[in-house]
């Protein structure tokens, strides 16, 4: 797609974000003209199933893109221009300096409403050779398709995976799958900080019984990179067939120094409710940019695909003609990690301290069915309440897939800002073969209330 002088919308980055605001503009407004900016080649996937297709639970890495550029372009009458990276923005003149990758030359553009949508990219570690065939990240689609062909034509049977985050611990269980050894090295002494010392405990027991090891409080510090990959710590080395890094994101937004839009310390964009940043008529929403947080009443940078998306879309509707504000996340993030899922939302222990918060911890496990019927399994249920009131600021959940509604319902609470005294009498749903009569988010609550079990 050959780049115009000019678009009435200018959208850069083309996906969850970006993506979804093209689809709110073009149904508002049938006639201005959109252009998107797009440095890769592949659009609109589903980054969080890339760990499913490389195992191959999903059969294709191409049933992960929702569209082609040519057919999203088509559907969104939309000039999507793939292979063009965004360089610099001048807001003063309203125009973009983009490289053309394919046609090796310096293009510009000019628009009367920007989106920057541009994303995120994996946090990469200076000691690092990024290009070795052994070193991989998991940010694309042809990160993906790499890392799944590295494992099945090199005869690979031991991987190191850095960070045990949220892609480290769901490639750690892909890897496992695929049959191979596999350590995790953490620089922390917890994996996932955020969530309660159970839910941490339940996580590592989850990784030993699986024949994951996870070395904690162990900073990679160097890495020899030659047929194998020497990873060094404080404490010595070992040798691996691949290198996994998986230590974080940073904000794509590098290209916009100078151009006046205003960032925080993490290098996000700060937007408004709206999804306006500091300059006027450029926008922006998704993991490049940070959000508002509807418990903390303040903006947090809290990059998620599924937040992305509403921002999106929000953000797009207002770029046309309306007056939405975002109503917020209250944080609500959910993993799996081979049979249990982990999930929470609200703030974590030291967030809500943090935020002067006074707080009390209260527990409980139930089972997922009626306690009788086949196939119960047990559900814990973590809740965070502001101590004189009962109001619920957090929540995590442990236990199987099929109950993992109840950090949903957790999330919709402290939006609804419900106390414990509502939460122990709710009318949630109950059968035998379903869910129990008490069930963990309901006794967890109730044992403020009445400090009972
Ligand atoms: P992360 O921030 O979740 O975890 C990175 C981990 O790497 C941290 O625990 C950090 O302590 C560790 N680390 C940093 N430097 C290290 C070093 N030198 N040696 C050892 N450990 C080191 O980041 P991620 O796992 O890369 O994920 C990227 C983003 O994608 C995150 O924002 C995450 O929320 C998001 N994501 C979310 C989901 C989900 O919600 N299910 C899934 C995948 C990704």
């Amino acid at each position: 797609m050959e780049l115009k002088e000019y678009y009435d919308y200018l959208i850069i980055g083309a996906d969850a974000a970006g993506n979804s605001a093209v689809g709110q503009i073009r149904r508002k407004d049938k006639t201005s003209s959109i252009g998107m900016l797009e440095m890769g080649r592949v659009i609109a996937y589903g980054a969080c199933g890339l760990p499913y297709a490389i195992s191959g639970t999903i059969d294709q890495f191409s049933s992960l893109v929702h569209f082609t550029a040519n057919a999203f372009g088509i559907r969104n009458n939309t000039d999507v221009c793939i292979g063009h990276e965004a360089l610099e923005v001048d807001t003063v003149n309203k125009k973009v300096k983009v490289r053309d990758i394919a046609g090796d030359k310096i293009v510009q553009t000019s628009y009367n409403k920007l989106m920057i949508a541009t994303g995120a990219f994996p946090s990469r570690l200076p000691f690092i050779d990024y290009s070795a065939k052994n070193i991989f990240e998991l940010k694309t689609v042809p990160d993906g398709e790499k890392i799944q062909n590295y494992v099945k034509t090199s005869g690979a049977k031991k991987a190191a995976i850095l960070g045990a985050g949220y892609i480290g611990l769901e490639m750690a269980e892909t890897l496992k799958e695929m049959g191979l050894e596999v350590v995790i090295y953490e620089a922390l002494p917890t994996t996932m900080p955020r969530y309660p010392e159970s839910a941490r405990k339940s996580i590592l027991q989850n990784l030993k019984k699986n024949g994951v090891q996870i070395l904690l409080s162990t900073r990679v510090i160097n890495v020899d990179i030659g047929d194998k990959v020497r990873v060094y710590t404080e404490n010595g080395s070992d040798e691996f067939d691949l290198l996994l890094t998986a230590v974080g994101i940073k904000p794509a937004t590098g290209f916009l120094n100078n151009s006046g839009v205003e960032l925080d310390s993490h290098g996000a964009i700060i937007v408004d409710r709206h999804g306006k940043t500091s300059v006027k008529d450029v926008f922006s929403g998704g993991d490049c940019a940070v959000v508002y947080h509807h418990l903390l009443d303040k903006n947090v940078f809290l990059p998620l695909g599924h937040t992305a998306n509403k921002q999106g879309r929000i953000t797009g509707m207002n770029m046309v003609s309306d007056d939405i504000p975002f109503p917020g996340v209250v944080g609500s993030q959910i993993f799996k990690l081979f049979d249990e899922v982990y999930a929470m939302t609200g703030l974590s222990m030291e967030e809500a301290k943090n935020h002067g918060f006074s707080v009390k911890e209260v527990s409980a496990q139930r089972t997922s069915r009626a306690g009788y019927y086949p196939g119960a399994e047990k559900i814990k249920m973590s809740l965070l309440l502001e101590e004189n009131t009962g109001q619920i600021l957090g929540a995590t959940y442990s236990g199987t897939i099929d109950s993992y509604g109840m950090i949903d319902t957790a999330a919709a609470l402290i939006y609804a800002r419900a106390k414990a005294s509502d939460i122990a009498w709710m009318d949630f749903a109950y059968a035998p073969p379903v869910a129990p009569v008490w069930n963990a988010l309901i006794s967890a609550a109730g044992k403020f209330n009445f400090a009972e079990d």
